[in-house]
Order: C-alpha cells, then sequence, then structure tokens
C-alpha cells in the first residue's frame, strides 16, 4: 500500500499579515530551496538547488484547490515547503487559480531567482511579493541563510532592484534579525533598501520552531514546539524597536516589526 500524495494546498491559516492565507505549495514532494536558513521551519532543507523544475503539476494544484476551503480565505499564498520560484509552473499556478478564485495572491520569495527575467515575469502575475533580505554582506548572508553557491548577495539585491522596477503591485522586504545588528550593520542595510525602495520593511524575529528534519505539516505554521525542536534565541522586543527605528530615519521607508 502507498502513502497518498499530500495536497499542494493548506490552511486556511491565521497569518498576523493577510488575514486567512491559502498556503500553495508547489514544492511539496519534498523540501526545496536554494537557502538552508538556519532559522527555517522546514527544519532541513532536502534538495538545495538553484534548477527550476515542475514537482507538483498545475492539474494536481487545482484538484487540490477544489478539495480545500479557499472560499474561507482571504488571500492565496504561494510559499510551503521551500522556495516557490523554484516551481517551473509558477505563473501558470498564480494565473489559473486567480482566474479561478478571484482572491488575491501573494507570493513569499527567498529572493534568490529574481534576476533571472523568466521568474520575475512569472511572479509579477501576484498582487503582492514578499521578498527576503536577511543580509547587509555576503559574509552575513553565508551565515544566516547557506545559500546555494551559485547565489550571491548582490544577485539577490539586482534581482529585487529590477522586480521592483517592473512590478506594479505591493512589494515588500521581509528581513529575520537574529542578532542586534550594529550602526555600521544598521547603515548599510538602511543603504541597501534605499536603492530597492520598497513598499514596505517587515523586521521578524524567528519565533517558530525547528525541527531536526523535514515533515510538510510544519509548511502551515500550525505546528507547536516539541522537546526534540530547536529553539532560536531571539534578541528582545524593545531592542528590535530600536532597530526599527533607527532603521526607518536611516532608509525613511515605512517599517514595521511583528
Ligand atoms: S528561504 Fe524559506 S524555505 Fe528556504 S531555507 Fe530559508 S526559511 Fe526555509
Amino acid at each position: 500500500m502507498t502513502n497518498a500524495a499530500p495536497s499542494s494546498i493548506y490552511g486556511p491559516v491565521g497569518s498576523w499579515r493577510l488575514g486567512r492565507s491559502l498556503g500553495v505549495d508547489l514544492l511539496c514532494v519534498d523540501s526545496i530551496c536554494s537557502f538552508q536558513c538556519v532559522y527555517c521551519q522546514l527544519g532541513k532543507i532536502n534538495r538545495v538547488t538553484d534548477m527550476r523544475e515542475i514537482f507538483v503539476p498545475t492539474a494536481k494544484v487545482l484538484e487540490d484547490l477544489q478539495n480545500s476551503d479557499w472560499q474561507q480565505a482571504d488571500v492565496i499564498t504561494f510559499s510551503g515547503s521551500g522556495e516557490p520560484t523554484l516551481a517551473a509552473n509558477l505563473g501558470e499556478a498564480i494565473e489559473k487559480i486567480k482566474n479561478l478564485t478571484h482572491k488575491p495572491v501573494v507570493v513569499l520569495t527567498n529572493s534568490t531567482l529574481l534576476h533571472r527575467k523568466q521568474v520575475r515575469r512569472e511572479i509579477s502575475k501576484a498582487d503582492k511579493i514578499f521578498c527576503k533580505l536577511d543580509a547587509w554582506s555576503d559574509d552575513v548572508l553565508r551565515r544566516i541563510d547557506h545559500p546555494h553557491a551559485s547565489i550571491s548577495l548582490e544577485t539577490i539585491i539586482s534581482g529585487i532592484r529590477e522586480l521592483r522596477r517592473e512590478f506594479k503591485g505591493f512589494l515588500a522586504i521581509q528581513t529575520m534579525i537574529l542578532k542586534t545588528p550594529t550602526e555600521p550593520e544598521i547603515e548599510k542595510l538602511a543603504a541597501i533598501l534605499q536603492t530597492i525602495t520598497p513598499d514596505e520593511v517587515q523586521l521578524n524575529l524567528p519565533t517558530r520552531p525547528v525541527p531536526h528534519k523535514y515533515f510538510f505539516e510544519t509548511r502551515g505554521n500550525a505546528v507547536e514546539f516539541a522537546s526534540d525542536f530547536l529553539r532560536i534565541r531571539t534578541i528582545p522586543k524593545n531592542d528590535l524597536e530600536n532597530v526599527r527605528r533607527k532603521l526607518s530615519e536611516l532608509a525613511k521607508l515605512p517599517i514595521i516589526t511583528r
């Protein structure tokens, strides 16, 4: 007897930014990403790659959608078991789901493939894009996000800048703060943000449990801490607020914290 394939649709789950969010997971055959972030809620990334391919056919995604409570959702969010832009059917899936549901679509991306024109063309079908940018130097990028060898900070920043120029919807930057950055580090990040001019910057703390290995239930943010999960040490909320204030003075952009 074989196990049934997991659904590529999950939720809706409550999101502090988006309301009731229905998740679309175009990668749920495994954990697949171009990063291996130290705080990743998926635990281990089993396939670290920068190669795009179709992992879950669009026909299966649409079938899973029909079997879900999609009508209850405020928004449809592409995220799931890794980096959604690695799915070569991202553009097709966004288009078909929008046509079917008439709900706003958000994509959470780690920004590593945005320097590719085809990826920007596909992701731009969304209404909102949240781009991860955790680092202000290649050293910080390697320490926090453990990128695939082909990826540098410049690749990421130039990709986000290009997307900002072309995309007419809402573009936010999401930055995970692990340690309190020094003044020069905040200045560096502010200078980078000024060259991007996002609609919003979201500073986050790593509050989600990190399992030792991937299992697809972790994608929905519904898994509680278990004894064998890692808890990432976070900075105090006051320190985060200080970082937010300084960054917002320097970058002159709307910056929010959770
Ligand atoms: S980019 Fe997201 S999915 Fe990929 S390793 Fe980082 S947190 Fe996990």
